[in-house]
C-alpha cells in the first residue's frame, strides 16, 4: 500500500496540526474546528480538547497493555473485572471500553474528545464519561446537540450515539464528517487483516477469526 492508503488505519504521515497543546488534528480541518470553538465560545463555552490523533501504535498499545492487565480491564459499568483466560472473552471485553487497532476513528485525525473546559472544576481529571455528559459539561452538551441538529456545526456532529452498532455512546466524540467520509473512502477490511497479520497484536487469532462480524459491530456502523 502507498502511504496516503495506510492514513485510515492510524499509520503513515497524515498533515497534522497541533490544534491545542500536545493535541493533534487533520490540517484540512482546522479552519472549521476553529470556527465552531469560536462559535461555542460566543455561547460562553470553552471547547477544550481531551483526545484527538491518534496513532496505530498507540492504539496497539492500549490494546496490548489490556490484554496484559497492565492497563485496568474495565466490565460494562465500569468496575474493574479480572482477566479472562479465554481469548475470545478477553478480546470482547477489551472492546468493551477501547477501539480495535487500526480501525479507532482516532486515527483519522477528524475526530476529537471534547468538554467544556470553562465548566471544568480546577485541578478536576476529565474521565470521558455519560456522567460527566449530564453533569457538569451537560449545558455544553445542549448546546452542541442544538448547533448539530440545526446542522451549524461547520461538519461536526457526533457518531457514537444509541442505536448505532455495538460501541457505546460517546458524547462527547465529535467528528469533522465531511473529512472522516473521505479518508474512510478506501478502507478495507482485506487491508485490516493484513496489518494484523503482520503485527504483534493481542487476541490474534480471534481477531483475524471474527474479523467480518466485528466490522458489521464496532466499525461500519460508524462510517457516517
Ligand atoms: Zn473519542
Amino acid at each position: 500500500m502507498n502511504a496516503k492508503d495506510l492514513l485510515p488505519y492510524g499509520l503513515g504521515n497524515p498533515d497534522l496540526v497541533e490544534i491545542q497543546k500536545g493535541y493533534f488534528v487533520d490540517a484540512e480541518i482546522v479552519d472549521d474546528l476553529n470556527k465552531l470553538t469560536e462559535d461555542c465560545r460566543k455561547a460562553g463555552f470553552e471547547l477544550r480538547i481531551e483526545s484527538a490523533y491518534r496513532p496505530f501504535e498507540k492504539q496497539l498499545s492500549i490494546w496490548n497493555r489490556k490484554a496484559r492487565g497492565e492497563l485496568p480491564l474495565l466490565d460494562g459499568q465500569g468496575v474493574p473485572m479480572p482477566l479472562p483466560t479465554d481469548e475470545e472473552e478477553l478480546m470482547y471485553a477489551i472492546l468493551t471500553w477501547s477501539a480495535l487497532p487500526g480501525a479507532s476513528r482516532h486515527h483519522l485525525g477528524t475526530d476529537i474528545d471534547v468538554v467544556d473546559g470553562s465548566s471544568c472544576p480546577p485541578g478536576y481529571e476529565v474521565q470521558l464519561t455519560p456522567a460527566e455528559c449530564t453533569g457538569m459539561f451537560a449545558k455544553f452538551h445542549e448546546y452542541l446537540t442544538g448547533r448539530f441538529s440545526g446542522n451549524a456545526a461547520f461538519g461536526f456532529d457526533r457518531v457514537f450515539v444509541p442505536g448505532r452498532g455495538k460501541i457505546r455512546p460517546e458524547g462527547w466524540h465529535i467528528a469533522h464528517l465531511p473529512t472522516s467520509r473521505r479518508r474512510l473512502e478506501n478502507f478495507s477490511i482485506d487491508a485490516l487483516r493484513s496489518i494484523y497479520e503482520n503485527t504483534d497484536i493481542a487476541c490474534k487469532n480471534v481477531l483475524l477469526a471474527r474479523l467480518d462480524s466485528l466490522a458489521e459491530d464496532y466499525i461500519y456502523p460508524y462510517f457516517v
